[in-house]
């Protein structure tokens, strides 16, 4: 509209002379900036104003058939959006100033209207209304806006009382925009600490002096007028005037309900384990830190027991993964029981759990715990239509005895739970000092052990076998031998058992069968008189799927004759797993390749056992030899060995054989072959291939006895 270069005015004025006058002011001679319309009474006026679009009406207020604030009122009512200037008589300043009150522009006064002033009129109160339209439509604009955002917006003035809120205000406060508009801001928001519950002083405050955006504080809650509390966060800015003045406030914030829920779902995930449902490591490690600091500040103590259950992983392959998690979950629930409510039950993964007790008065009172909870998981757990019969270990270590950190507790009672599977499983175990040493040691044999076959550690020594009767060496033994760089000899006692463990035996084993394949061709090949050589092999060897093909394979590169070889497993290897023995000894014999029963008479094996197996030779175990013309022995062990060999028609070699009378003893009891010191100890191959050469004659063995 104030864009045109020309404006439409329409007046409206009965009188002609005012008429004219007014006119010639408007419009001087040549000017083309108005077109005027004009009526002499309100009924034109309003019909005009219906048909033509008019920037400004100029309005005399005594018309015919309208006067006063009548014609302001039909005025406005036909053209609510022209800008209206009245024309009042000299006395009636007062009912200018109600027009003015009725949404008249401006007004001008009869008689002292003079042609500048009066143009001067016209536009600004064009111009006003323009400023004010375009100002509505702001407002409206910024409403409409705030009013479909998902923040709540809320706008105070300089002293904190409310001049604005938006729906989502409404609905998160409770208060309406009219009862809440005039009102402190701190009775409509009112927010606390989401955990100590303080009121937290909305900062309107603070924001309007610093001039600049704040932050709620984390963790505020907002109390809805009902009571209801809604965590949220949110923001308060200044707002400024032209001159940087600050004017009042506005906050925006927002319901983070659910993203809290989220979060803390989240981290209760973290810090739990999925299966139990229980603390995890992590949280685990949280507590026990907690539980050393209110131990050292109160003069206390803490525990921590390490759990292990025993046998689970044969539970879980024989019966399956559900029913070990089921079998887990009914564990755990078990040692919640046990346990009283500040102590923090855990599973680390696994069939492992930690039990944090905090704040023990004494170290027996984890004695106490650790009984409980062994009785408690021995107890049948049923499980589907199992009944399942699980036993535990536990390791316990004490601060500040054990340990002044978490670390160093869970290790240490760690290190006590395996002393207490070695004890006999089914027990506890309280953690010593010494048992670090061992650990250390065993840590550090098992490093040296991973780079030992690279570094070209290992060797093998070989001991003779030698008939009792033709005195003739019947074969050999490979037996490992390792230096290693720091410690030297390292005996095969106390790194095979740790090469087992951690699965390093397999690499190992291989290497050993290897070399002592190839020597062993490598004699025959040398014209000497080998006759078998004997490799030890472990249990986990040996069940592992590819044995077989490994040692084919070996037995083809070598060259070696099947029936040269001989493979000595234990009695325990035999007992415990004896459905997959039975058949890879079958193939072994179907293949020439003898075995012999080592350690035997310590595995307990039972006649009706031994039948099942395809073996052919039985090595009385060096503890039954010793005992031999010992006081208070009658050697029979040797010699019921020795006969139910026989019925089996088995080889039986004796091992450990140390002196003449052992040897003597074991010959006139019909023993076929002798293994020990008092013949030969283990010896490197060029000693061997001497032996091979030269023969062993000693007193009570083959012919000269
Ligand atoms: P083992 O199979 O029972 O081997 C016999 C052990 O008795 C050897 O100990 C041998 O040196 C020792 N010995 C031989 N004659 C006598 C004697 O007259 N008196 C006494 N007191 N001992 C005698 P070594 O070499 O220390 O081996 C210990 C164990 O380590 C072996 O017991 C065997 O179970 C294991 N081992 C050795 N080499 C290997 C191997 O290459 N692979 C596997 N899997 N295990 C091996
Ligand atoms: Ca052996
Ligand atoms: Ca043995």
């Amino acid at each position: 509209m104030g864009k045109r270069s020309t404006q439409a005015l329409l007046l409206v004025e009965d009188n002609p002379g005012d008429a004219r006058l007014l006119r010639e002011m408007l419009i001087p001679p040549g000017s083309r900036r108005m077109e005027l319309a004009q009526t002499s009474c309100m009924s034109e006026a309003e019909k005009y104003l219906g048909e033509h679009a008019v920037d400004v009406v100029l309005l005399d207020l005594g018309l015919p058939d309208a006067e006063g604030l009548e014609a302001v009122r039909r005025a406005r009512a036909a053209a609510p959006q022209v800008p209206l200037v009245v024309l009042t008589s000299l006395d009636d300043e007062s009912l200018a100033v109600q027009a003015l009150q009725e949404g008249a522009q401006d007004y001008l006064v009869k008689g002292q209207v003079e042609a500048c002033g009066l143009l001067r009129v016209l536009r600004y109160a064009v111009e006003r209304q323009i400023t004010e339209d375009a100002v509505l439509a702001e407002k409206e604009r910024a409403q409409a806006t705030l009013n479909c955002i998902g923040d709540a917006v809320i706008c105070t003035d300089v002293s904190g009382n409310i001049t604005f809120l938006n729906v989502v205000t409404e609905k998160m406060t409770g208060w309406l925009r009219q009862e809440a508009e005039g009102r402190r801001v701190t009775e409509v928001f009112r927010i606390v600490d989401a955990t100590s519950c303080e009121t937290i002083p909305v900062p309107t405050g603070i924001a309007l002096g610093q001039n600049r955006t704040l932050q709620l504080p984390l963790n505020c809650i907002l109390v809805r007028r009902d009571g209801v509390e809604i965590p949220i966060e949110g923001s308060i800015a200044t707002i400024h005037d032209r001159q940087g003045k600050p004017t009042g406030a506005v906050f925006v914030c927002r319901d983070v309900s659910a993203a809290r829920a989220t979060s803390l779902q989240m981290s209760h995930s973290a810090e739990h384990d999925f299966l139990t449902g229980l603390p995890n490591r992590m949280l685990l490690n949280d507590r026990c830190t907690q539980a050393i600091v209110l131990a050292r500040r109160h003069a206390k103590q803490a525990a921590v027991m390490f759990l292990d259950l025993d046998g689970f992983k044969h539970i879980n392959d024989s019966l399956g993964h559900s029913v070990g998690d089921r079998l887990l979950q009914s564990v755990a629930r078990r040692l919640v029981d046990c346990a009283r409510a500040s102590d923090t039950v855990s599973r680390q993964g696994g069939d492992e759990f930690i039990v944090l007790l905090s704040e023990m008065q004494h170290p027996e009172d984890a004695a106490i715990a650790a009984q409980r909870m062994l009785r408690a998981v021995a107890e049948p757990h049923s499980i589907g239509q199992h009944d399942l019969r699980v036993t535990a270990s536990i390791g316990v270590s004490i601060y500040p005895d054990d340990g002044l950190d978490t670390e160093t507790l869970i290790k240490n009672a760690d290190t006590a739970m395996y002393q207490a599977k070695e004890n006999g499983r089914q027990n506890y175990q309280y953690f010593k000092p010494a048992m670090n040493v061992r650990a250390v040691e065993r840590q550090s044999i098992e490093q040296g052990l991973r780079r030992a076959l690279e570094r070209n550690e290992f060797a093998l020594h070989y001991q003779p076998k030698v008939s009792f009767k033709t005195g003739a060496i019947t074969g050999a033994e490979a037996l490992l031998r390792w230096t290693h760089p720091t410690l030297g000899a390292v005996s095969p006692a106390l790194f095979i058992p740790i090469a087992e463990d951690c699965g390093l035996i397999l690499p190992i084993g291989n290497w050993v069968l290897r070399q002592a394949c190839g020597q062993a061709q490598a004699w025959v090949d040398a014209g000497l008189p080998m006759a078998t050589m004997a490799v030890n092999v472990s249990t986990k060897e040996f069940l592992e799927p590819h044995f077989l093909e490994g040692l084919f394979a070996i037995l083809d590169e070598t060259g070696l004759d099947p029936r040269l070889l001989q493979l000595e497993l234990t009695e325990r290897l035999l007992m415990k797993h004896s459905e997959s023995a039975a058949s890879i000894l079958q193939t072994l014999r179907e293949r020439g390749v003898e075995v012999a029963i080592d350690d035997f008479g310590t595995g307990y094996s039972s006649l009706s056992y031994l039948r099942k197996f395809s073996v052919d030779a039985l090595k009385i175990d060096q503890s039954f030899v010793g005992q031999i013309n010992t006081p208070g022995d009658d050697g029979c062990i040797v010699t019921a060995v020795i006969s139910m060999a026989r019925s089996l028609k088995l080889r039986v070699i004796a091992e450990g054989v140390e002196t003449l009378e052992q040897a003597t003893f074991l010959r006139s009891h019909d023993c076929d072959e002798a293994q020990g010191y008092y013949l030969s100890r283990p010896v490197p191959l060029e000693q061997f291939a001497n032996l091979l050469r030269t023969g062993i004659s000693v007193p009570s063995i083959g012919a000269q006895a």
